[in-house]
């Protein structure tokens, strides 16, 4: 039942939190090869070794469009084609617009939009790019974020940054549906990642104890693997005839 099998499958922000989760996800579902990109270069070798031999790793900064050209243009030359972009590197600690539109950093604003906005839009155009030039149909996913779509509103360049994640995957798939080629966006609620516990100023477990009572679904909490679950499907040909959708994976997450 492996659903990636012969599968070429970049994700950025690999190194960490979601993009980590599904790049073992996606290594168990037999993808030939799993391409790590991220910033932080230690801690992805890391990652891509214990994953094992279908797994590199290749330091790209997503800002930057040419390392974002070349991420995908050595994966193509490495391993013939480009199936599977997962864009899923995001930050959230650069925001200082935490309450009100009054505060609004307008300075830090930018740096959080070219991580959050500049580099997702960099990498649905680079993949989608390599994609039509291989022949492949490809599956492009990215993600957006719970707060784009609930009353959280905070912080608010962040979900700013976020909602537009869900722009962009209604705007690319009209343009890439003539390719083949599906553009959709998963939208985790929160999770105890470093980002989210350098955001809280606490530890995973704080993280869960802070917003368990917040979601509709009792019982448990979300977990990484349910959202790599979530990206799998989007990923796969589970999903043949989604496209420019938003995927919420939240337990029904109400702030
Ligand atoms: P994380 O901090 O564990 O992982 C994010 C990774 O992105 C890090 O490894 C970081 O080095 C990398 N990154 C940051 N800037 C980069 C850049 N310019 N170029 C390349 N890589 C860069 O956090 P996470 O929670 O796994 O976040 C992954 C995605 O999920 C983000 O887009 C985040 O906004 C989103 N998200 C997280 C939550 C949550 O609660 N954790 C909820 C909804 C959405």
């Amino acid at each position: 039942n492996k659903k990636l099998e012969g599968k070429v499958v970049i994700i950025t922000g690999g190194a960490s939190g979601i993009g980590e989760a599904t790049a073992r996800h996606f290594a168990d579902h037999g993808a030939q090869a799993v391409v790590i990109a991220d910033l932080q270069e230690e801690k992805g070798l890391e990652v891509a070794f214990s994953i094992g031999y279908c797994c590199t790793f290749i330091k790209c900064d997503v800002t930057d469009e040419q390392q974002v050209t070349s991420l995908v243009d050595s994966t193509v030359k490495a391993h013939g084609k480009l199936d599977i972009m997962f864009s899923n590197a995001g930050v959230l600690s650069m925001s200082s617009s935490e309450q009100s539109i009054l505060e609004f950093d307008l300075e830090a604003s930018d740096k959080l939009f070219a991580v959050n906005v500049r580099g997702m839009i960099a990498c649905v155009k680079h993949a989608a790019r390599a994609m039509v030039e291989c022949g492949v149909k490809g599956s492009i996913v990215c993600t957006s974020s719970a707060v784009a779509n609930t009353d959280a509103a905070r912080p608010i360049d962040y979900v700013l940054s976020k909602q537009a994640v869900v722009g962009l995957v209604r705007c690319a798939s009209r343009g890439l549906g003539e390719h083949g080629i599906r553009v959709n966006c998963v939208s985790p609620g929160p999770i105890g990642t470093p980002l989210m516990c350098n955001w809280m100023h606490t530890n995973a477990e704080g993280i869960e104890k802070a917003f368990e009572s917040m979601n509709f679904l009792k019982g448990g909490v979300l977990k990484l693997r349910n959202v790599a679950d979530a990206v799998l499907f989007l990923a796969c040909e589970d999903s043949q005839f989604v496209t420019g959708h938003n995927l919420v994976v939240d337990a029904g997450f109400r702030p």
